[in-house]
Protein backbone atom coordinates (compact mmCIF):
# COMPACT_ATOMS: atom_id res chain seq x y z
CA UNK A 1 0.00 0.00 0.00
CA UNK A 2 1.47 3.07 -1.44
CA UNK A 3 3.62 3.73 -4.48
CA UNK A 4 6.16 5.75 -2.90
CA UNK A 5 10.12 4.92 -2.40
CA UNK A 6 9.57 2.40 0.57
CA UNK A 7 6.31 0.90 -1.16
CA UNK A 8 7.57 0.86 -5.00
CA UNK A 9 10.83 -1.10 -3.63
CA UNK A 10 9.16 -3.46 -1.43
CA UNK A 11 7.03 -4.08 -4.35
CA UNK A 12 9.80 -5.03 -6.52
CA UNK A 13 11.53 -7.56 -3.53
CA UNK A 14 8.03 -9.00 -3.19
CA UNK A 15 7.96 -10.12 -6.56
CA UNK A 16 11.62 -11.16 -6.55
CA UNK A 17 10.55 -13.60 -3.84
CA UNK A 18 7.64 -14.79 -4.86
CA UNK A 19 9.04 -15.82 -8.67
CA UNK A 20 10.83 -18.75 -6.17
CA UNK A 21 7.59 -19.52 -4.79
CA UNK A 22 5.04 -21.84 -5.73
CA UNK A 23 2.39 -21.33 -6.34
CA UNK A 24 4.04 -17.93 -6.99
CA UNK A 25 1.78 -14.99 -4.86
CA UNK A 26 0.66 -11.89 -6.79
CA UNK A 27 1.90 -9.07 -5.50
CA UNK A 28 -0.46 -5.94 -5.60
CA UNK A 29 0.46 -2.15 -5.36
CA UNK A 30 -1.66 0.07 -4.58
CA UNK A 31 -1.74 3.91 -5.04
CA UNK A 32 -3.80 6.90 -4.07
CA UNK A 33 -2.26 9.18 -6.78
CA UNK A 34 -2.27 8.79 -10.74
CA UNK A 35 1.43 8.22 -11.21
CA UNK A 36 3.15 7.68 -8.19
CA UNK A 37 6.48 8.28 -6.31
CA UNK A 38 5.50 11.88 -5.95
CA UNK A 39 8.19 12.46 -3.28
CA UNK A 40 11.01 11.09 -5.04
CA UNK A 41 10.19 13.97 -7.83
CA UNK A 42 10.59 16.75 -5.83
CA UNK A 43 13.48 15.14 -4.12
CA UNK A 44 16.78 17.21 -4.08
CA UNK A 45 15.62 19.89 -6.18
CA UNK A 46 14.28 17.65 -8.44
CA UNK A 47 17.95 15.66 -9.04
CA UNK A 48 17.06 13.43 -6.30
CA UNK A 49 19.64 12.74 -4.02
CA UNK A 50 19.27 9.47 -3.73
CA UNK A 51 21.51 7.83 -1.37
CA UNK A 52 24.81 9.42 1.32
CA UNK A 53 28.23 7.93 -0.39
CA UNK A 54 29.39 7.17 3.56
CA UNK A 55 26.30 7.51 6.18
CA UNK A 56 26.72 7.98 9.60
CA UNK A 57 23.85 5.99 11.05
CA UNK A 58 24.24 7.79 14.71
CA UNK A 59 23.14 10.36 12.41
CA UNK A 60 19.33 9.42 12.44
CA UNK A 61 17.13 10.47 14.56
CA UNK A 62 14.64 7.75 16.60
CA UNK A 63 12.57 7.65 19.85
CA UNK A 64 12.89 3.71 19.51
CA UNK A 65 16.01 2.17 20.25
CA UNK A 66 19.06 3.13 17.94
CA UNK A 67 20.09 -0.67 18.25
CA UNK A 68 17.05 -1.64 16.20
CA UNK A 69 17.40 1.05 14.13
CA UNK A 70 20.27 -0.16 12.98
CA UNK A 71 19.73 -3.66 12.92
CA UNK A 72 16.84 -2.32 10.21
CA UNK A 73 19.37 -0.99 8.01
CA UNK A 74 22.29 -3.48 8.68
CA UNK A 75 20.15 -5.66 6.08
CA UNK A 76 21.10 -3.65 3.35
CA UNK A 77 24.26 -1.85 3.25
CA UNK A 78 24.86 1.33 1.18
CA UNK A 79 27.43 -0.27 -1.24
CA UNK A 80 24.62 -3.21 -2.06
CA UNK A 81 22.07 -0.32 -2.71
CA UNK A 82 24.35 1.65 -5.04
CA UNK A 83 24.80 -1.92 -6.99
CA UNK A 84 21.29 -2.54 -7.18
CA UNK A 85 20.73 1.01 -8.64
CA UNK A 86 23.06 0.40 -11.11
CA UNK A 87 22.75 -2.91 -11.91
CA UNK A 88 19.08 -3.39 -11.99
CA UNK A 89 18.15 0.29 -12.67
CA UNK A 90 21.38 0.94 -15.16
CA UNK A 91 20.91 4.15 -12.92
CA UNK A 92 24.69 5.14 -12.68
CA UNK A 93 25.29 7.07 -9.57
CA UNK A 94 27.61 10.84 -9.08
CA UNK A 95 29.07 11.47 -6.15
CA UNK A 96 28.94 15.26 -5.41
CA UNK A 97 32.42 15.39 -3.42
CA UNK A 98 31.97 18.00 -0.81
CA UNK A 99 28.20 17.12 0.59
CA UNK A 100 28.98 13.23 -0.11
CA UNK A 101 25.47 13.00 -1.70
CA UNK A 102 25.10 11.00 -4.53
CA UNK A 103 23.06 11.92 -7.53
CA UNK A 104 21.70 9.72 -10.86
CA UNK A 105 24.32 10.81 -13.40
CA UNK A 106 21.19 12.21 -15.75
CA UNK A 107 20.25 14.43 -12.29
CA UNK A 108 16.86 13.55 -13.25
CA UNK A 109 15.06 12.26 -10.02
CA UNK A 110 12.11 11.52 -13.04
CA UNK A 111 14.85 8.49 -14.02
CA UNK A 112 14.67 7.10 -10.59
CA UNK A 113 10.65 6.78 -10.13
CA UNK A 114 10.38 5.64 -13.48
CA UNK A 115 13.19 3.14 -13.12
CA UNK A 116 11.79 1.89 -10.03
CA UNK A 117 8.22 1.39 -11.56
CA UNK A 118 9.14 -0.02 -14.59
CA UNK A 119 11.37 -2.78 -12.98
CA UNK A 120 8.20 -3.42 -10.75
CA UNK A 121 6.02 -3.73 -13.54
CA UNK A 122 8.79 -6.06 -15.52
CA UNK A 123 8.75 -8.57 -13.02
CA UNK A 124 5.14 -8.54 -12.64
CA UNK A 125 3.56 -6.51 -10.15
CA UNK A 126 0.05 -5.29 -10.83
CA UNK A 127 -0.08 -1.73 -10.29
CA UNK A 128 -3.23 0.47 -9.71
CA UNK A 129 -3.22 4.07 -9.04
CA UNK A 130 -5.84 6.27 -8.05
CA UNK A 131 -6.91 4.33 -5.41
CA UNK A 132 -7.03 5.12 -1.65
CA UNK A 133 -6.69 2.73 0.76
CA UNK A 134 -9.07 3.73 3.30
CA UNK A 135 -8.72 0.79 6.44
CA UNK A 136 -7.47 -2.22 6.74
CA UNK A 137 -9.09 -5.11 8.54
CA UNK A 138 -7.15 -8.20 9.93
CA UNK A 139 -7.74 -11.77 9.66
CA UNK A 140 -10.50 -13.43 11.46
CA UNK A 141 -8.72 -17.12 12.30
CA UNK A 142 -4.87 -16.73 11.99
CA UNK A 143 -3.42 -17.51 8.78
CA UNK A 144 -6.46 -16.35 7.17
CA UNK A 145 -6.71 -13.17 4.68
CA UNK A 146 -6.32 -9.42 5.62
CA UNK A 147 -8.89 -7.57 4.12
CA UNK A 148 -7.77 -4.04 2.21
CA UNK A 149 -10.63 -1.60 2.14
CA UNK A 150 -10.70 0.73 -0.25
CA UNK A 151 -12.38 3.89 -0.63
CA UNK A 152 -15.93 3.07 -2.34
CA UNK A 153 -16.15 0.21 -0.46
CA UNK A 154 -13.95 -2.59 -2.92
CA UNK A 155 -12.24 -4.95 -0.68
CA UNK A 156 -9.40 -7.00 -1.28
CA UNK A 157 -8.25 -9.97 0.20
CA UNK A 158 -4.35 -10.43 0.98
CA UNK A 159 -2.20 -12.80 2.79
CA UNK A 160 0.47 -10.42 3.69
CA UNK A 161 0.20 -6.62 3.56
CA UNK A 162 2.92 -4.46 3.06
CA UNK A 163 1.77 -0.89 4.85
CA UNK A 164 4.06 1.74 2.73
CA UNK A 165 1.96 4.87 2.93
CA UNK A 166 4.63 7.64 4.66
CA UNK A 167 4.01 10.02 7.05
CA UNK A 168 2.62 13.07 7.19
CA UNK A 169 5.30 15.50 5.07
CA UNK A 170 4.03 17.37 2.04
CA UNK A 171 0.42 15.95 1.85
CA UNK A 172 0.44 17.32 -1.43
CA UNK A 173 2.40 14.56 -2.47
CA UNK A 174 -0.21 11.68 -1.87
CA UNK A 175 0.70 10.99 2.34
CA UNK A 176 -2.17 12.08 4.43
CA UNK A 177 -0.90 9.42 7.66
CA UNK A 178 -3.51 6.82 6.41
CA UNK A 179 -0.85 4.33 7.80
CA UNK A 180 -0.18 5.56 11.25
CA UNK A 181 -4.02 5.96 11.75
CA UNK A 182 -3.96 2.19 10.40
CA UNK A 183 -1.18 0.81 12.33
CA UNK A 184 -2.50 2.38 15.62
CA UNK A 185 -5.88 0.98 15.54
CA UNK A 186 -4.16 -2.55 14.56
CA UNK A 187 -2.32 -1.66 18.51
CA UNK A 188 0.73 -0.46 17.79
CA UNK A 189 2.63 2.56 19.70
CA UNK A 190 2.70 5.18 17.81
CA UNK A 191 5.61 7.78 18.58
CA UNK A 192 4.41 11.37 18.75
CA UNK A 193 4.71 12.59 15.44
CA UNK A 194 6.23 15.91 14.20
CA UNK A 195 7.86 17.75 11.42
CA UNK A 196 11.01 17.43 10.67
CA UNK A 197 13.47 18.86 7.95
CA UNK A 198 11.48 21.82 7.75
CA UNK A 199 12.43 25.60 7.44
CA UNK A 200 12.14 27.56 10.78
CA UNK A 201 10.42 31.11 10.47
CA UNK A 202 11.48 34.50 12.46
CA UNK A 203 9.71 37.89 12.87
CA UNK A 204 13.28 40.12 13.04
CA UNK A 205 12.78 42.64 10.68
CA UNK A 206 16.78 42.90 10.42
CA UNK A 207 16.95 39.49 9.22
CA UNK A 208 14.05 39.42 6.82
CA UNK A 209 16.06 42.09 5.14
CA UNK A 210 18.75 39.73 4.19
CA UNK A 211 16.27 37.63 2.24
CA UNK A 212 17.93 35.56 -0.35
CA UNK A 213 21.24 35.89 1.43
CA UNK A 214 23.03 32.33 1.43
CA UNK A 215 25.99 31.50 2.79
CA UNK A 216 27.77 27.96 4.89
CA UNK A 217 27.61 28.40 8.30
CA UNK A 218 28.13 25.91 11.94
CA UNK A 219 24.47 25.94 14.35
CA UNK A 220 24.74 24.74 17.49
CA UNK A 221 22.13 23.59 20.19
CA UNK A 222 22.17 21.55 23.81
CA UNK A 223 19.18 19.77 24.38
CA UNK A 224 18.60 16.92 26.52
CA UNK A 225 21.91 16.73 27.96
CA UNK A 226 24.05 16.50 24.30
CA UNK A 227 25.49 18.81 21.85
CA UNK A 228 23.97 19.35 18.82
CA UNK A 229 26.53 20.61 15.64
CA UNK A 230 25.32 21.11 11.53
CA UNK A 231 27.69 22.73 9.39
CA UNK A 232 26.12 23.67 5.69
CA UNK A 233 24.33 25.69 4.09
CA UNK A 234 22.40 28.50 5.54
CA UNK A 235 19.69 30.43 3.96
CA UNK A 236 17.54 33.73 4.99
CA UNK A 237 14.32 33.12 3.52
CA UNK A 238 11.04 36.11 3.66
CA UNK A 239 9.34 34.19 6.49
CA UNK A 240 13.21 33.06 8.31
CA UNK A 241 15.62 30.45 7.82
CA UNK A 242 16.38 27.34 5.88
CA UNK A 243 19.40 25.52 4.02
CA UNK A 244 20.84 22.13 5.37
CA UNK A 245 22.23 23.34 8.47
CA UNK A 246 18.51 24.64 9.53
CA UNK A 247 16.55 21.62 8.18
CA UNK A 248 19.09 19.18 10.10
CA UNK A 249 18.73 20.64 13.30
CA UNK A 250 14.93 21.85 12.91
CA UNK A 251 13.73 19.06 14.62
CA UNK A 252 14.78 20.38 18.27
CA UNK A 253 13.17 23.82 17.01
CA UNK A 254 9.75 22.11 16.36
CA UNK A 255 9.89 19.54 19.86
CA UNK A 256 10.77 22.46 21.79
CA UNK A 257 7.50 24.36 20.29
CA UNK A 258 5.15 21.57 20.42
CA UNK A 259 6.57 20.42 24.05
CA UNK A 260 5.40 24.03 25.03
CA UNK A 261 8.48 25.04 27.65
CA UNK A 262 11.31 26.99 26.93
CA UNK A 263 12.41 27.53 23.34
CA UNK A 264 15.42 25.47 21.94
CA UNK A 265 18.68 27.94 21.71
CA UNK A 266 20.19 27.89 18.62
CA UNK A 267 23.64 29.96 17.89
CA UNK A 268 25.22 30.44 14.53
CA UNK A 269 28.40 30.28 13.94
CA UNK A 270 28.62 32.88 10.49
CA UNK A 271 32.27 31.90 9.65
CA UNK A 272 34.62 28.98 9.79
CA UNK A 273 36.32 31.17 12.25
CA UNK A 274 35.28 30.14 15.66
CA UNK A 275 35.64 32.45 19.04
CA UNK A 276 39.37 32.45 19.72
CA UNK A 277 40.30 32.89 15.91
CA UNK A 278 38.20 36.11 15.39
CA UNK A 279 39.56 37.64 18.48
CA UNK A 280 43.30 36.68 17.42
CA UNK A 281 42.20 38.87 14.07
CA UNK A 282 40.65 41.64 15.90
CA UNK A 283 43.51 41.89 18.42
CA UNK A 284 46.12 41.92 15.84
CA UNK A 285 44.11 44.21 13.31
CA UNK A 286 45.89 47.43 14.28
CA UNK A 287 44.35 50.72 12.25
CA UNK A 288 42.09 48.51 10.03
CA UNK A 289 38.37 49.03 10.20
CA UNK A 290 36.73 46.42 12.14
CA UNK A 291 33.87 46.30 9.74
CA UNK A 292 36.19 46.18 6.70
CA UNK A 293 37.75 42.90 8.44
CA UNK A 294 33.95 41.42 9.48
CA UNK A 295 32.87 42.40 5.62
CA UNK A 296 36.06 40.21 4.27
CA UNK A 297 34.55 37.45 5.63
CA UNK A 298 30.88 37.74 5.20
CA UNK A 299 28.40 39.41 2.54
CA UNK A 300 28.00 43.34 3.28
CA UNK A 301 24.75 43.33 4.25
CA UNK A 302 25.03 40.12 6.77
CA UNK A 303 28.41 42.02 7.84
CA UNK A 304 26.45 45.36 8.85
CA UNK A 305 23.51 43.12 10.38
CA UNK A 306 25.95 41.33 12.70
CA UNK A 307 28.06 44.64 13.52
CA UNK A 308 24.73 46.19 14.28
CA UNK A 309 23.80 43.33 16.78
CA UNK A 310 26.82 43.61 18.74
CA UNK A 311 26.66 47.43 18.74
CA UNK A 312 29.44 48.01 17.50
CA UNK A 313 30.55 50.43 14.79
CA UNK A 314 32.18 49.13 11.95
CA UNK A 315 34.28 52.20 11.31
CA UNK A 316 36.10 52.35 14.57
CA UNK A 317 39.91 51.10 13.91
CA UNK A 318 40.42 47.41 15.37
CA UNK A 319 43.03 48.91 17.99
CA UNK A 320 40.70 51.13 19.58
CA UNK A 321 37.76 48.59 19.71
CA UNK A 322 37.26 48.18 23.82
CA UNK A 323 37.04 45.13 25.10
CA UNK A 324 33.64 44.32 26.01
CA UNK A 325 32.69 45.71 22.52
CA UNK A 326 35.23 43.18 21.06
CA UNK A 327 33.78 40.39 22.89
CA UNK A 328 30.26 41.41 21.95
CA UNK A 329 31.19 41.32 18.05
CA UNK A 330 32.86 37.73 18.84
CA UNK A 331 29.71 36.35 20.25
CA UNK A 332 27.85 37.86 17.49
CA UNK A 333 30.27 36.19 14.86
CA UNK A 334 30.39 32.70 16.42
CA UNK A 335 27.53 32.34 18.72
CA UNK A 336 24.07 34.85 17.76
CA UNK A 337 20.48 32.94 18.95
CA UNK A 338 18.72 32.50 16.16
CA UNK A 339 15.46 34.39 16.77
CA UNK A 340 13.31 31.46 15.59
CA UNK A 341 9.76 32.26 16.25
CA UNK A 342 7.76 28.81 14.68
CA UNK A 343 8.55 26.03 11.77
CA UNK A 344 6.96 25.43 8.33
CA UNK A 345 5.52 22.48 9.78
CA UNK A 346 4.19 19.33 7.75
CA UNK A 347 3.38 21.55 4.68
CA UNK A 348 7.65 22.16 3.47
CA UNK A 349 8.83 19.24 6.12
CA UNK A 350 10.95 16.84 4.06
CA UNK A 351 10.07 14.00 6.99
CA UNK A 352 7.85 13.20 10.02
CA UNK A 353 9.79 12.68 12.70
CA UNK A 354 8.12 10.38 15.58
CA UNK A 355 6.10 7.16 14.25
CA UNK A 356 5.66 3.36 14.57
CA UNK A 357 7.75 2.25 17.31
CA UNK A 358 10.41 0.44 16.00
CA UNK A 359 10.65 -2.18 19.12
CA UNK A 360 7.02 -4.08 17.81
CA UNK A 361 8.81 -4.65 14.48
CA UNK A 362 10.98 -7.62 13.40
CA UNK A 363 13.95 -6.09 12.59
CA UNK A 364 15.02 -8.76 9.66
CA UNK A 365 11.43 -8.81 8.04
CA UNK A 366 9.77 -5.58 9.30
CA UNK A 367 6.57 -7.84 10.34
CA UNK A 368 4.79 -6.57 12.81
CA UNK A 369 4.46 -8.12 16.42
CA UNK A 370 1.28 -6.82 16.82
CA UNK A 371 -0.36 -7.94 13.51
CA UNK A 372 1.42 -10.69 11.91
CA UNK A 373 1.34 -11.04 8.39
CA UNK A 374 1.37 -7.09 8.38
CA UNK A 375 4.77 -5.36 7.23
CA UNK A 376 5.80 -1.72 7.68
CA UNK A 377 8.41 0.24 5.94
CA UNK A 378 9.46 3.48 5.33
CA UNK A 379 8.82 7.31 6.58
CA UNK A 380 5.93 6.03 8.87
CA UNK A 381 8.72 4.35 11.01
CA UNK A 382 9.82 6.01 13.70
CA UNK A 383 13.03 6.95 12.18
CA UNK A 384 14.42 9.71 9.98
CA UNK A 385 18.08 10.87 8.73
CA UNK A 386 19.30 14.43 8.05
CA UNK A 387 19.82 15.94 4.68
CA UNK A 388 21.80 13.87 2.05
CA UNK A 389 20.38 10.72 0.93
CA UNK A 390 19.60 9.14 4.88
CA UNK A 391 15.92 9.52 4.21
CA UNK A 392 15.61 7.11 1.29
CA UNK A 393 18.67 5.17 2.30
CA UNK A 394 15.61 4.05 5.16
CA UNK A 395 13.27 3.99 2.54
CA UNK A 396 14.65 1.38 0.32
CA UNK A 397 16.57 -0.37 2.98
CA UNK A 398 13.29 -1.12 5.09
CA UNK A 399 11.10 -0.87 1.97
CA UNK A 400 13.18 -4.18 0.59
CA UNK A 401 13.21 -6.01 3.51
CA UNK A 402 9.65 -5.51 4.15
CA UNK A 403 8.85 -7.16 0.67
CA UNK A 404 11.00 -9.78 1.26
CA UNK A 405 9.24 -10.64 4.40
CA UNK A 406 6.22 -9.70 3.31
CA UNK A 407 6.27 -13.25 0.65
CA UNK A 408 8.52 -15.05 3.60
CA UNK A 409 11.63 -14.91 1.72
CA UNK A 410 13.36 -12.24 4.24
C1 LIG B 1 10.87 18.28 -0.90
C2 LIG B 1 11.48 16.99 -0.46
C3 LIG B 1 12.76 16.67 -0.88
C4 LIG B 1 13.36 15.48 -0.42
N1 LIG B 1 14.60 15.18 -0.88
C5 LIG B 1 15.19 14.03 -0.46
C6 LIG B 1 16.46 13.65 -0.97
O1 LIG B 1 17.00 14.30 -1.89
N2 LIG B 1 17.05 12.53 -0.44
C7 LIG B 1 16.44 11.77 0.53
O2 LIG B 1 17.02 10.78 0.98
N3 LIG B 1 15.20 12.07 0.96
C8 LIG B 1 14.56 13.17 0.48
N4 LIG B 1 13.30 13.47 0.93
C9 LIG B 1 12.64 12.53 1.86
C10 LIG B 1 12.08 11.33 1.07
O3 LIG B 1 11.38 11.80 -0.06
C11 LIG B 1 11.15 10.51 1.98
O4 LIG B 1 11.86 10.12 3.13
C12 LIG B 1 10.66 9.26 1.26
O5 LIG B 1 10.01 9.62 0.05
C13 LIG B 1 9.69 8.47 2.13
O6 LIG B 1 9.25 7.36 1.38
P1 LIG B 1 7.92 6.58 1.74
O7 LIG B 1 7.72 5.63 0.62
O8 LIG B 1 7.97 6.05 3.11
O9 LIG B 1 6.76 7.69 1.75
P2 LIG B 1 6.17 8.53 0.53
O10 LIG B 1 7.24 8.85 -0.44
O11 LIG B 1 5.43 9.63 1.16
O12 LIG B 1 5.17 7.52 -0.19
C14 LIG B 1 3.94 7.16 0.34
C15 LIG B 1 3.03 6.79 -0.81
O13 LIG B 1 1.82 6.23 -0.28
C16 LIG B 1 0.72 6.79 -0.96
N5 LIG B 1 -0.43 6.75 -0.07
C17 LIG B 1 -0.58 7.40 1.10
N6 LIG B 1 -1.75 7.11 1.66
C18 LIG B 1 -2.37 6.24 0.83
C19 LIG B 1 -3.61 5.58 0.86
N7 LIG B 1 -4.45 5.76 1.87
N8 LIG B 1 -3.95 4.77 -0.17
C20 LIG B 1 -3.09 4.59 -1.22
N9 LIG B 1 -1.90 5.19 -1.29
C21 LIG B 1 -1.54 6.01 -0.28
C22 LIG B 1 1.15 8.22 -1.29
O14 LIG B 1 0.39 8.75 -2.36
C23 LIG B 1 2.62 8.02 -1.63
O15 LIG B 1 2.81 7.75 -2.99
C24 LIG B 1 12.67 14.62 0.45
C25 LIG B 1 11.36 14.93 0.84
C26 LIG B 1 10.76 16.10 0.38
C27 LIG B 1 9.35 16.40 0.80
Amino acid sequence: MGAGAAGTMAAIFAAEGASTRSPRPEVLLLERTQDGGRKILISGGGRCNILPSAPDLARFVTDSSPKSLRNILKSWPVEEQIRFFNERLGLDLTLEVESGKLFPQSNKARDVRDGLLSLATALGVCTRFGVTVEDLEPPLVPGGDWQVVLAGGERIAASAVVLATGGLSVPNTGSDGTGLRIAAALGHEVHATYPALTPLTAKEPRHAALSGISLPVTLNARADGKRYSTAGGFLFTHKGYSGPSVLDLSHLAVRSRLAGGARQEITVQWTALDASAWEERLRAGGTAHVGTLVRRELPERLADMVLESAGVNGGTTASQLKRGDRQQLVAALTAMPLPWTGDEGYKKAEVTGGGVALNEIDPRTLESRRAPGLFLCGEMLDAFGPIGGYNFLWAWATGRAAGLGAVGTA
